[in-house]
């Protein structure tokens, strides 16, 4: 059995606190490796290690730290295959999602090449007699993040990217699922040129995330998973006066308008609502068709697209659709919610139930899903299933959709397929959830935007990646300054206005 380890200080190290979790090969059930779960003292070890070796590489200039970041893409590019195998195998997305996976971070990471550029401070020349104002960005020390299973490469560069290219040491607590990728991402930002102690990988569950959110040395947390734990890390980690953005669930829906093209939309409920066994925080897990007519020709359309998926291992490449989900544990949840829809009065139009793949019968496999009739007080609606099952709820009218998506608890993403450009419009403007996508199924923002949903999918100020994450991981500094034909004037007792 392979026995992973943490990265600490540049070098692979055994856990010590006796304590492991196993990581599954979800295509066969397989416990294929152990994963070291990191008692407090570790975590201290890493935070010292981390807090020694920032102030050398706040101080590096900001362009030589954007190199490290050049030479990381090129890596990242190198070792593409290898990532998308490693991540595939224990998270069990296809390859070329898993490859989708370390892209989408590696483009945050080019945007980080910018750090010079996007670390240029403010002056103001002349602000008083002989005064000049300055603010500059500076690193906050040693920072820490906390990702999920579903994009074990995509989130911790979202979060260390960002971090390190602004000077801070980054402690990576990746989900203890599917840690091998961010063990091998840390040790490709040192091949890269990063210095050691700077990013650090330690394993581990509550106890790692309690002893980052105890710890008087880490300035910063970052967070991605499900609602109650981002609200948990959200409150302790600010109540403990640290820096703190956290990102949740979602229950995104899709609102399709009587003069869509129904087509295209049946095609982008079943790529954003299946890919990825519907494992994807912007994953569509609501269609809300306007109208009788539109919802019956609508499931018209989506029953024959939905039984067509193919589903299967990663090792079979481009020839299938999606993969089994990550534990058994996720599985029992996914079949729990649906008997709860069946049983409160949903209708299952596509019956996933009982799939089977021979040759994977342990696998952590789940047919698709479709339910048609569903109500807002229905579990099926109300909670996140994050399985590959698609709830529709009809509306008689367009205010109506909008009223459902908006008094929903989550805010992550929605869409709205319609041709009406006024609609559209309206929806984008009036609509209380942080990603609209107009067309567009998924409209995760790319690098040099910002991600971040509202309402209960996300807690705190700013968003990830984009802009705000220079501003997420720099505090600013502001300095006035008079030289010495002010001191000539003598002392000055008054609080004076600029003048
Ligand atoms: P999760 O909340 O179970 O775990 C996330 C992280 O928190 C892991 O590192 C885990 O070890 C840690 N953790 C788990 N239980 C904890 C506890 N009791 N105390 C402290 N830490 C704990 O989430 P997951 O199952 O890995 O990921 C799926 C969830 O993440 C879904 O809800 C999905 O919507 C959400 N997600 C959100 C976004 C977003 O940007 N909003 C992106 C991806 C995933």
């Amino acid at each position: 059995m392979q026995e992973l380890t943490h990265y600490i200080d540049g070098a692979h190290v055994k856990g010590t606190s006796g304590r492991f979790a196993d990581v599954y090969n979800p295509a066969t059930g397989d416990v294929q490796a152990k994963v070291p779960l990191a008692s407090p003292a570790e975590m201290n070890t890493a935070v010292e290690i981390a807090a020694k070796a920032q102030p050398a590489w706040a101080a590096v200039n900001p362009q030589r730290r954007a190199r490290v970041m050049m030479k990381f893409v090129e890596l990242l590019n190198r070792d593409m295959d290898k990532l998308a195998e490693a991540l595939s195998k224990e998270h069990g997305k296809t390859m070329p999602d898993a490859a989708g996976d370390v892209q989408r971070g590696l483009e945050v990471v080019e945007y980080c090449i910018g750090a010079p550029q996007l670390l240029k401070g403010e002056y103001t020349d002349g602000a008083g007699p002989g005064i000049d104002i300055y603010s500059m960005r500076q690193a906050l020390g040693v920072t820490a993040g906390i990702t999920p299973f579903n994009f074990p490469a995509m989130i911790p560069m979202w979060m260390f990217a960002p971090a390190i290219a602004c000077g801070n040491a980054f402690i990576l607590k990746p989900s203890e699922r599917d840690p091998s990728v961010p063990l091998m991402l840390a040790e490709l930002m040192e091949e890269a040129g990063l210095p050691k102690g700077i990013l650090q990988v330690v394993n581990g569950d509550k106890e790692a995330v309690d002893a980052i959110l105890d710890h008087p040395v880490i300035q910063s947390v970052g967070f991605v998973g499900s609602t109650p734990i981002a609200e948990y890390i959200y409150g302790k980690g600010c109540s403990n006066g640290k820096r703190v953005q956290c990102f949740g669930g979602a229950k995104n829906h899709m609102i399709i308008m009587p003069d869509a093209d129904l087509d295209q939309a049946a095609d982008a409920l079943v790529g954003a609502g299946y890919g990825a066994a519907g494992e994807r925080c912007m994953a569509i897990s609501v269609a809300v068709p306007v109208g009788d007519e539109t919802a019956d020709r609508l499931i018209e359309k989506l029953i024959p697209r939905i039984e067509a998926l193919k589903v299967g291992p990663y090792t079979s490449g481009k020839d299938v659709d999606y993969g089994p989900v990550v534990t058994a544990a996720a599985k029992a949840n996914i079949e729990r919610l649906v008997q709860t829809g069946i049983d409160q009065g949903a209708k299952l139009v596509v019956d996933g139930r009982d799939f089977k793949l021979q040759g994977y019968e342990d696998g952590f496999f789940v047919g698709p899903h479709l339910f048609d009739h569903a109500t807002k007080d229905m579990d099926i609606y109300t909670q996140e299933i994050f399985g590959p099952v698609l709830t529709t709820v009809r509306a008689k009218s367009y205010e109506e959709a909008l009223a459902m998506a908006m008094d929903h608890e989550y805010g992550n993403g929605t869409a709205i397929y319609t041709r009406d450009g006024d609609a559209a419009r309206d929806f984008a403007n009036r609509i209380n959830i942080g990603m609209v996508g107009i067309n567009v199924p998924i409209p995760v923002p790319l690098a040099y935007h910002t991600f971040g949903g509202w309402k209960k999918s996300a807690f705190g100020d700013l968003n990830q990646h984009g802009p705000d994450s220079f501003k997420f991981y720099t505090r600013t500094k502001t300095v006035t300054a008079r030289w010495p034909s002010g001191i000539k004037e003598g002392g000055e007792f008054n609080f004076k206005a600029m003048d």
